[in-house]
């Protein structure tokens, strides 16, 4: 019903201007159902949350509005005695305010105007914003009065701030009119800059005015620049945020990058950490470290020296793995980095000891860092030379027992290895010991047995070693140790081992077959025998011993294994060479006893010499007859002869 009614109404007032329509109320003809459009609510009134697009007023409204007694409204007493000329212009006050204020309800405001009433106070009109007609929503003039507290109003309303100020000149003639309080700065807000872009009011009676025609098109203009700048300070927001995004991208990618290097100089330090943990001598060790050492200081060499308490010396490993000792020379940064405890860096070397006796002329810069023992003891030295950048602290800082990894790693490969080392070798002679000779023959023997290589052993005894302790002194003997172990390490080859095997027997284990042991023993004994000892108060003495050789053979190479190869050698080819010592003993002294096969054709070939000697005799001159006898030098690749034989 309503709905048909209201589209009626709709029909009947559309063609009719506001103030036809005031005039057919005026004459009665109004239909008391008809509802009066006031036309197109202003801008301002949709920016503060007006609904719909149409401004109305009721019959009821309006009769309140001009006639005093006319009308019982519910909550209202009675009407408010608007001239209504004042009532014809209510668009046009409502287009151009002079004031507008929250109202009281929720979703109303109240528009005080330029019109004055018959008490001299501005009219105030009471709009609801949320009305509806039908089902369209519409704002709705819900009355018109002055108010005769107007100023007491005003300031009331000020106070709780809820103003907006249209218009500062005439809100301000108003106010003064009024002799309202002047207001504060901050009281208002400023209409115009409280609803941004906003077209300036407009008389929707006057649209079609030369005046307003003019200034629509302006507006739009303002509105196109307002949205353009709006647009171009978004554009410059949106250009800053890509550039932090990319700025964040990029250091997403730096620490992708370091956290990869990080894990892989974590890896490579778990692999070198774990073949230092693993390495079976000192030598792999120090081969280790260099090149732990060299990528992680990026160096073009890193050299980490050992500290040989026994020797009194630093060694190194060169590229083939052997030992390169190295003197302590006072006043070097190798020696004030083992004695002192202290860092030496030169970032533009010139010249200079740094104590390697290495040759130093394509040296750029370099540095020397000493490796702590967890007791505080230096154990190693660490020489790096040539970075590409400088040497600095973090360098130093990596081999610091507290925080550097590759400190920690040095210091436990040093330790480990020379507490090891100490553990094998013999103090007198610093040959390596019995438990050295077990290390030896699992890690160097047994794979040249299981490789089917010859190997075979020398046991010495020194002759007479007692009366010798009782003539010269016990002090003389150890002197005389320390001598045959010397000659027994310069005849041999640094892979074969040598060993003090107790009191004054000595083994040695060679990667070679029992005629080429039996030669090397020959040598040996030749060489102790003509080795001068020094035994103090100027005094030298010489002595002799005597050996016996076997050669490792076993049908069953595969059946040794580290935990059987000791006892094997024990029991078998270091008993026999020990029984064959015993011959050469009960032989005389000084000699050696080798497989029977071997002593046979020496016996042979010494006969054959003597009897062509002896053939000699009688047709050459007398001093050839006293040249030395020189044993013939076996050929190493002659045909192995049977093992049996030579065992
Ligand atoms: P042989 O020619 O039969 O071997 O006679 P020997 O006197 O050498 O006899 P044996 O091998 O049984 O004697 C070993 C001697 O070596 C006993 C001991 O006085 C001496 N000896 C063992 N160890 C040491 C040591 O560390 N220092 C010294 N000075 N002498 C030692
Ligand atoms: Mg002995
Ligand atoms: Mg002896």
């Amino acid at each position: 019903m309503d709905t048909d009614l209201d589209k009626k109404t709709a029909e009947q007032n559309a063609p009719l201007s506001y103030s036809a329509q005031i005039d057919k109320f005026l004459n009665g003809s109004l239909k008391s159902s008809d509802i009066i459009s006031l036309g197109e609510i202003p801008q301002w009134l949709k920016a503060e949350g007006a609904q719909g697009n149409e401004l109305i007023m009721t019959q009821e409204t309006l009769q309140n509005c001009v006639n005093p007694s006319s009308v019982k409204m519910k909550g209202h007493t009675t009407g408010h005695d608007v001239p209504i000329d004042i009532m014809k212009q209510l668009p046009e006050l409502i287009a151009n305010p002079v004031l507008v204020m929250r109202g009281s309800h929720p979703q109303t405001i109240v528009v005080i105007t330029d019109a004055i009433g018959k008490d001299g106070n501005n009219i105030i009109i009471p709009i609801s914003l949320n009305s509806k007609k039908g089902f369209k929503p519409v704002c709705k003039v819900t009355s018109a009065y002055s108010k005769r507290n107007l100023a007491n109003y005003i300031t009331s309303s000020l106070e709780h701030k809820t103003a907006i100020l249209i218009e500062r000149e005439k809100a301000d003639t108003m106010l003064r009119s009024i002799e309202c309080q002047s207001f504060k700065e901050n009281t208002f807000i400023d209409f115009y800059l409280s609803i941004p872009q906003l077209p300036k009011i407009v008389n929707t009676q006057n649209q079609n005015s030369e005046k307003n025609k003019e200034e629509i098109p302006l507006t739009n203009e303002e509105l196109m620049k307002a949205l353009a700048d709006q647009l171009g300070k978004n554009n410059d927001l949106v250009g800053q945020l890509l550039d932090k995004i990319s700025t964040l991208e990029k250091k997403v990618d730096e620490t992708t990058q370091q956290l990869q290097s990080v894990t892989e100089k974590q890896e490579m330090f778990t692999t070198h950490f774990n073949q230092i943990y693993n390495a079976k001598s000192m030598e792999e060790t120090l081969g280790i470290m260099s090149d732990l050492g060299k990528s992680d200081m990026e160096v073009e060499s890193c050299d980490v020296y050992s500290y040989d308490a026994l020797e009194d010396k630093l060694f190194t490993v060169d590229d083939n793995g052997e030992r390169i000792y190295t003197d302590i020379s006072e006043n070097t940064p190798i020696s004030s980095a083992l004695l002192k405890n202290e860092v030496f860096i030169d970032n533009n070397y010139t010249g200079g000891e740094i104590g390697d006796g290495r040759d130093s002329d394509k040296v750029k810069n370099v540095a020397v860092i000493p490796i702590e023992a967890k007791t505080g003891e230096v154990i190693g030295v660490v020489v790096a030379k040539n970075k590409d950048t400088e040497f600095n602290k973090d360098d130093v800082d990596k081999f610091n027992l507290e925080n550097g990894k590759i400190g920690s790693a040095f210091r436990m490969g040093l330790e480990n290895k020379a507490l090891k080392q100490a553990a094998i070798t013999d103090k007198l002679t610093h040959l390596h010991n019995r438990q050295g000779a077990q290390e030896h023959l699992k890690n160097v023997v047994l794979p040249q047995i299981h490789e089917g290589k010859s190997v075979s052993t020398i046991m010495i005894d020194i002759d007479k070693f007692k009366s010798f302790n009782d003539t010269y002194g016990h002090d003389a003997g150890d002197k005389v140790l320390q001598t045959v172990a010397e000659a027994l390490k310069t005849q041999t080859r640094s892979s074969d081992g040598v060993f003090r095997w107790g009191g004054e027997e000595m083994v040695v284990i060679a990667n070679m077959n029992a005629n080429e042991a039996y030669e090397l023993a020959e040598r040996l004994r030749k060489t102790i025998e003509n080795t001068p000892c020094d035994i103090g108060d100027g005094k030298t003495v010489q002595v002799t011993a005597s050996m016996g050789v076997a050669q490792i053979v076993t049908e069953h190479p595969q059946q040794l294994n580290t935990n059987n190869i000791m006892e094997y050698f024990e029991t078998k080819p270091l008993k026999r060479a020990d029984e064959r010592l015993y011959e050469a003993k009960e032989n005389g002294r000084n000699q050696v006893v080798a497989p029977p096969a071997i002593m046979k054709a020496q016996q042979q070939q010494q006969e054959r010499r003597k009897s062509s000697v002896i053939g000699t005799i009688k047709s050459v001159k007398d001093e050839e007859q006293s040249r030395p006898k020189q044993p013939k030098e076996q050929n190493r690749n002659q045909p192995k002869k049977s093992n049996h034989d030579l065992s």
